[in-house]
C-alpha cells in the first residue's frame, strides 16, 4: 500500500473516534514513525501531507535529516542515551522519552532553545518499559524545573503488547489524569496540555481516551 492510501484510512478512522468521543480531529496531530523504512518512504509521507517524522535513534534521524533537513518537524521517540544528545539535540522539535534527571540534564546543556518535551510514564509497570512511574511523575516534573531548555508539554506512554482493548483503555484513561492533574498543578515549566500515546494498534483506543500526539509506523508507513 503506499502512504497515501494508509494515510486516508488511518484519517478515517480518526474520524470516526473523534466522532465516538465528541473530539475534533484537527486536535490530532500524527507522528509518522519512519525507524523501519527508508528516506525515499519519508519522503512519500511528507508528499502525502504529513508534517511529523518521528524517530527513535540517532543514526536513523541523522541519515533522514540529511536528506529532509527542516522540512518536516521531527520527533525523537525512543529510549535517548544521554551521550546521544548532542547529535540530536538541535535538529528536533520534540522529545517523547524524558525519564530521568541525568537525561534533563544533558538537554538542558546541549539546546540553545527551549525543547518541548514528553515525560514518558510506565503506566503498566512493566519491568521492561521505561518511565516515570505514575507515583514518581509529580515529584519528577516538580524537579525539572531547575532546566530552563526543557518544558513539559505532556506525558507519553508505550501501552503493553495486548489485544485486550480494556487494559489499554485503562492505561491510556490513567495517563490522562495524570496530565490532567499535573496541569492543575499551574507549573510555569510544565504546561502539560498534550498526551502522546497511541501506536499502530491501538490509535484510535487512545484518541477516544485524550490522545493528541499519535505515533504511527507500520500502519502508516510500513515495517520493511
Ligand atoms: C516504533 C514505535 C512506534 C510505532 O510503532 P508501530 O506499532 O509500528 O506503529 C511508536 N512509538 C514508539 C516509541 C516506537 O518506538
Amino acid at each position: 500500500m503506499n502512504v497515501l492510501e494508509n494515510f486516508n484510512h488511518i484519517q478515517d478512522n480518526i474520524q470516526n473516534a473523534c466522532s465516538k468521543s465528541g473530539r475534533n480531529p484537527r486536535e490530532i496531530n500524527i507522528v509518522a514513525v519512519t525507524k523501519y523504512v527508508s528516506v525515499n518512504r519519508a519522503e512519500e509521507a511528507l508528499q502525502a501531507g504529513i508534517t511529523h517524522l518521528g524517530e527513535n535513534r540517532d543514526t536513523g534521524l541523522l541519515s533522514k535529516w540529511e536528506k529532509l533537513g527542516d522540512v518536516p518537524e521531527w520527533h525523537f521517540i525512543g529510549t535517548l542515551q544521554s551521550k546521544k544528545v548532542k547529535n540530536i539535540i538541535d535538529k528536533v522539535s520534540y522529545i517523547h522519552s524524558l525519564d530521568r534527571l541525568s537525561l534533563a540534564r544533558e538537554i538542558h546543556k546541549r539546546a540553545d532553545k527551549p525543547v518541548s518535551c514528553f515525560v514518558q510514564i510506565n503506566v503498566s509497570g512493566e519491568e521492561s518499559k521505561h518511565g516515570v512511574g505514575p507515583q514518581e511523575a509529580e515529584g519528577f516534573i516538580r524537579s525539572l524545573e531547575d532546566y530552563s531548555a526543557i518544558k513539559v508539554i505532556g506525558l507519553m506512554t508505550m501501552a503493553p503488547h495486548t489485544d485486550d482493548k480494556d487494559f489499554l483503555r485503562n492505561c491510556f484513561r490513567t495517563l490522562k489524569g495524570l496530565q490532567e492533574y499535573i496541569h492543575s498543578l499551574g507549573l510555569p515549566h510544565a504546561p502539560c496540555t498534550e498526551l502522546s500515546m497511541g501506536m499502530s494498534n491501538d490509535y484510535t483506543i487512545a484518541i477516544e481516551e485524550g490522545a493528541t500526539f499519535i505515533r504511527i509506523g507500520s500502519a502508516l508507513v510500513g515495517n520493511d
